[in-house]
């Protein structure tokens, strides 16, 4: 049986980049419901003693879409903090620059890929195997582990991660969430192997 994630912040530390609001119904009803469902399905699917990232390489249809939707949001909201932390001079930072010329670029496409996905789903920087990164587009609850990467950060583009704070402007929330990302996560993922 899965839980729902404990938050490593309080409720309104997101604020104002995700409001108290949003976290309550993002965190509280919607990533409550995918590991509701998903405990629904499990008895008897064979995959009761599998972790979340076996189940999502696994599993197909109704436990592939929750599994993967509380891996995402697990990866999600465990890589904020209240003010964000600063991307340190490091092994990331400087594979970064190497690819993309600066992290500003980076964010730039970043946020373009997230803007551009055809309706629901997340924007993901991911590392190869030979250490290099990739940024995907990943529909519905996908997430780059199915293709053997190694998912470092993410971005929510589903509408009910934004639409009480930002309404329909996806880019202006895309924007605003590097204030709060917790790049010292980030690195940590990088970091570890896998
Ligand atoms: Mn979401």
């Amino acid at each position: 049986m899965f839980e729902l994630i404990t938050l490593p912040y309080g409720s309104k530390d997101l604020e104002p980049v995700i409001s108290a609001q949003t976290l309550s119904f993002h965190h509280g009803k919607h990533l409550q419901g995918y590991v509701d469902n998903l405990n629904k399905l499990l008895p008897g699917s064979g995959m009761e003693a599998d972790s979340l990232e076996l189940i999502v390489c696994k599993a197909s249809g109704g436990m592939f879409n929750n599994a993967g939707q509380i891996l995402n949001h697990n990866l999600y909201f465990t890589q904020f903090c209240k003010g964000g932390s600063p991307l340190k001079d490091g092994f990331l930072k400087s594979q970064i620059v190497k690819q993309w010329g600066s992290v500003e670029e980076f964010q730039k496409e970043f946020v373009a890929k997230g803007v551009g996905l055809f309706g629901s789903g997340w924007v993901w920087l991911s590392a190869k195997k030979d250490g290099s990164l990739v940024i995907t587009q990943e529909p519905g609850a996908e997430n780059p582990i199915t293709e053997g990467l190694k998912p470092l950060l993410t971005f929510d583009v589903w509408e009910h991660a934004y639409y009480l704070d930002y309404q329909n402007r996806r880019a202006a929330q895309l924007e605003a969430l590097w204030q709060i990302v917790d790049w010292s996560v980030i690195e940590e993922r990088y970091a570890k192997n896998w």
